[in-house]
């Protein structure tokens, strides 16, 4: 079922009655030539993959829950290509390429948004940061743009330029990056892997993962023994538990991220705004809400929901910014649960596992990474050779303490990223 304007046409004139379910609901096989665990944007958009440009036909994605029940739904839409170390700069300017056609390639609207990420910076120090991230950006063939505060004041007048404590200096500006749809790029890799042949299985959690001779052979799920020799992890918060089904222990601590939403407001802030002197990030979703989150709640947790002291630093630091938004009222707050690394940055790799392969680490940046994610992990479980922009995103860079890719360069401490 193609998505066209003389398709809505049509339906329109002859009752909506044509629209078919957008994936199927099939029962587990007993066995698949390969087998994704989780549901999310990373799960998805790998199976996705595989099948498209892989030719694997025979691949079920296992979700404990419902599709897009997990972070890919939860998460507040930022999708940009603004990080300075190779590694990641490669992987996340090949991701917004791909953002920038996904829309065409699934047929379906993921709504994606370029419009624009303003960091804002407060002391020379950060203007620095600023400037040499921005050179990386161009060097990487992205887009960067140094504003100083009266440029900054013409898009932004609302913003408290002269705050006495956190005067605003200037900011980096990356047009390209914007927001997208979490749903709808859930949904749109859903229904492209189905057409492809994938097997979405819901309400399946995996339970353990099974190997002999050093080798995964099977999974036992809620719905049974499910057998493959080639399984990939996408579990973001949980990959520590699932992990230690085949008895690996990972490098990743699992913590809560909130965001909150205001009632919808005619529009007021048309880009991505974050803040450089605390935790803070905003932006207004296509229904007039204010989105917008800050830091990790400090402790590990598997609990999708978030404590107060959290709820006021993050409206601290809103407000110091930009005061106008003391008069919103906040609608509602959620939480997901990350999967920090200790340096901020993925794993994409083989385990001492024959056929297991870890997909992890997104920290609170996953779904920006989603179509690549998508193709590069989908790339490693279809040839066991590494993405040309997914090289450094190795598992032994924490056993042997080099090639570490601590982006903000503050520290390898996930409270510091
Ligand atoms: C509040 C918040 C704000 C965020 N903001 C941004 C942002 O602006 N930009 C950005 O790039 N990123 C952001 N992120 C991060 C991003 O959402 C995540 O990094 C990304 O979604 C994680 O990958 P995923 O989509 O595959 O995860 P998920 O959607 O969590 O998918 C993992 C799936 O695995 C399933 N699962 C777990 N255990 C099992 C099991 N045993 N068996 C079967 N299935 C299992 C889960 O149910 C889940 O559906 C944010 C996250 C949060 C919570």
């Amino acid at each position: 079922m193609k998505f066209s304007a003389w398709r809505i046409l049509k339906e329109g004139l002859t009752g909506n009655k044509g629209w078919k379910p957008h994936w199927r609901n099939p029962e587990p096989k007993s066995k698949y030539d390969i087998i994704i665990i989780g549901g999310g944007g990373h799960g998805l958009s790998t199976a996705y993959y595989l099948a498209k440009k892989h030719g694997v036909k025979d691949i079920a994605v296992l979700e404990r829950g419902y599709i897009g029940g997990g972070n890919v739904g939860r998460n507040t839409t930022i999708v940009r290509a603004n990080y300075a170390l190779s590694g990641n700069s490669e992987f996340y300017s090949y991701s917004l390429k791909l953002w920038e056609r996904l829309k065409k390639e699934l047929n379906f609207n993921v709504m994606h948004s370029q419009r624009g990420v303003i960091n804002i910076f407060h002391s020379d120090a950060q203007k620095d940061a600023a400037v040499k991230r921005g050179n990386a950006m161009i060097n990487q063939g992205d887009d960067a743009v140094l504003l100083n505060p009266p440029e900054l004041r013409k898009l932004l007048p609302y913003l408290d330029y002269d705050n006495a404590r956190f005067p605003i200096y200037g900011a980096l500006y990356h047009p390209r990056g914007g927001t997208a749809r979490h749903d709808a790029v859930t949904w749109g890799f859903a229904r492209g892997a189905d057409l492809h042949g994938v097997d979405i299985i819901q309400n399946c959690a995996v339970t353990n993962i099974n190997t002999r001779n050093g080798r995964v052979i099977s999974v036992n799920t809620t719905q049974g023994t499910i057998h493959s020799e080639k399984v990939g992890l996408c579990v973001a918060g949980r990959s520590g538990q699932v992990a230690a089904m085949a008895g690996m222990r990972l490098p990743i601590e699992s913590h809560v991220l909130q965001a909150f939403v205001t009632e919808g407001l005619k529009p007021c802030i048309d880009h991505v705004i974050t803040f450089g002197m605390g935790h803070f990030y905003i932006s207004q979703s296509d229904k007039g809400g204010l989105v917008f989150g800050g830091d990790i709640d400090y402790y590990p947790s598997y609990a999708a929901r978030g404590n107060l002291p959290t709820v006021e630093h993050v409206v601290e630091a809103g407000l110091a910014l930009m005061p106008m938004i003391g008069t919103a009222r906040m609608l509602r707050s959620w939480g997901g649960i990350m999967d920090m690394s200790p340096d901020g940055s993925p794993i994409i790799d083989r385990t001492r596992i024959e056929g297991l392969y870890l997909n992890c680490g997104w920290c609170y940046g996953g779904f920006k990474a989603v179509p690549g994610s998508g193709n590069v992990f989908a790339h490693l479980m279809a040839t066991d050779s590494y993405h040309q922009n997914a090289t450094k995103f190795r598992l032994n860079r924490f056993r042997d303490g080099v090639h570490l890719m601590d982006e903000e360069g503050t520290g390898a401490q996930h409270n510091l990223h």
